[in-house]
C-alpha cells in the first residue's frame, strides 16, 4: 500500500508557486492577491481562513482578511463583495461558508465576479466546468485531481465511485473524473444516502472517493482489493493522549482499508492540504488571466 501524501504534494506545489512569485517580483510585477471575507467566524471557519491567509504569506501572495460581525446584513455583505469585485489589486476572493442563517448564500455567491471566484462556486464557473471549458474548479476536487495526477494514478478507463453528491465535493468530483481529459476518462458512479445496497457499488470501484461526512463509514468489506482510496472526510474525535485533546479521522476506516488497497490518502495529511493547494492554484490562475 502506498500513501497518497497530500502534505508532500502540497509542499511541492507551494514551492512551485513561491518560485513563480519570486520571478514576478524580480520582473517588478506585483504578486497575486487573495482576499477572504469571514462573517461572524466560529471555530472551524476561523481556522480554515487563517490557514489560507498564512499559506498566501508563506508563498509571497498578497492577502487580506475582511472580518464582518455575525449580524451583518445581506446588503452590507453584498456591498463588500462588490468592493472586492471592483478592486483591481484583488485577483480572487472567497466568502467563507457557511454564512449565518439570515443571509442567502446563493445571493452572495452569485454576486461574486466569476473571474474572481477562486472557490469555483459561481453558477458560471460550475456551468463552464460541466461543459469542459476553462473555469475555476472548487478547491477540494481540484486538489484531488492534482493529487491523483502528481502521484501517477491512472484514471483512464477506470471505474470511479464517488460517495456523496454535495456541490462542493461529490458532484464536481464526478464531473471532473468523467471528463474527456487526463486525469479523467473514468466511468463514474455517484452514490448517496438514497442509494440502495451502496456496498455493491463501492466494491466495484478501482478508485473510491469518500465524501460522506460520516466518520469511518467505509470499511474493508466495502472495498475491492488493490483499489485507490481518496478520503475527503474530516472528523474530530476525542483523544486524551494528544495535547489538543482530539485527533482527526476520515470517512474511511484507515486501519482496516489500508491493508486492502493499493493507495490511500490519510487523514490528516491527504485531501486537506490539497484543498489548500487548490485555492492557491486558482488564485495564481486568476492573476495570470488578467
Ligand atoms: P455534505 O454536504 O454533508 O454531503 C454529504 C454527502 O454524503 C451527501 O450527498 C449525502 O447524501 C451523502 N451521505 C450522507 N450519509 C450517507 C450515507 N449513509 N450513505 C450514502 N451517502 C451518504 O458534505 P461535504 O461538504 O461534501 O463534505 C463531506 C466530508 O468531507 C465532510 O466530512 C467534510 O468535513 C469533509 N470535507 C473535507 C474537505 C477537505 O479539505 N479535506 C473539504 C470539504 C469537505 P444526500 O445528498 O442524499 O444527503
Amino acid at each position: 500500500m502506498e500513501l497518497l501524501n497530500g502534505k508532500e504534494t502540497f509542499f511541492a506545489i507551494r514551492e512551485e508557486l513561491t518560485e513563480k512569485v519570486n520571478s514576478l517580483k524580480q520582473q517588478g510585477r506585483r504578486a497575486p492577491h487573495l482576499a477572504a471575507i469571514l462573517v461572524g467566524g466560529f471555530g472551524p471557519s476561523i481556522t480554515y481562513v487563517n490557514a489560507k491567509v498564512k499559506d498566501c504569506e508563506r508563498i509571497g501572495f498578497g492577502s487580506s482578511l475582511i472580518e464582518l460581525p455575525a449580524d451583518v446584513t445581506e446588503e452590507a455583505l453584498l456591498e463588500k463583495v462588490n468592493e472586492l469585485n471592483n478592486n483591481p489589486e484583488v485577483d480572487g476572493f472567497i466568502v467563507q461558508l457557511p454564512l449565518p442563517k439570515h443571509i442567502n448564500e446563493n445571493n452572495i455567491i452569485e454576486a461574486i465576479n466569476p473571474k474572481k471566484d477562486v472557490d469555483g462556486f459561481h453558477p458560471v464557473n460550475v456551468g463552464k466546468m460541466v461543459l469542459g471549458l476553462p473555469s475555476f474548479v472548487p478547491a477540494t476536487p481540484y486538489g484531488i485531481v492534482e493529487m491523483l495526477d502528481r502521484n501517477n494514478i491512472e484514471t483512464e478507463g477506470k471505474h470511479c465511485v464517488v460517495i456523496g453528491r454535495s456541490n462542493i465535493v461529490g458532484t464536481p468530483m464526478s464531473i471532473l473524473l468523467s471528463r474527456k481529459a487526463n486525469p479523467g476518462n473514468c466511468t463514474v458512479t455517484l452514490v448517496h444516502s438514497r442509494t440502495k445496497d451502496l456496498a455493491s457499488y463501492t466494491k466495484q470501484a478501482d478508485i473510491l472517493i469518500a465524501a460522506i461526512g460520516k466518520a469511518h463509514f467505509v470499511k474493508a468489506d466495502m472495498v475491492k482489493d488493490g483499489a485507490v482510496i481518496v478520503d475527503v472526510g474530516i472528523h474530530r474525535i476525542e483523544d486524551t493522549t494528544k495535547k489538543s485533546g482530539y485527533r482527526l479521522i476520515g470517512d474511511v476506516d484507515f486501519d482496516e482499508v489500508s491493508k486492502k488497497c493499493s493507495h490511500i490518502s490519510p487523514v490528516p495529511g491527504g485531501v486537506g492540504p490539497m484543498t489548500r493547494a487548490g485555492l492557491l492554484l486558482n488564485t495564481m490562475r486568476a492573476y495570470e488571466a488578467k
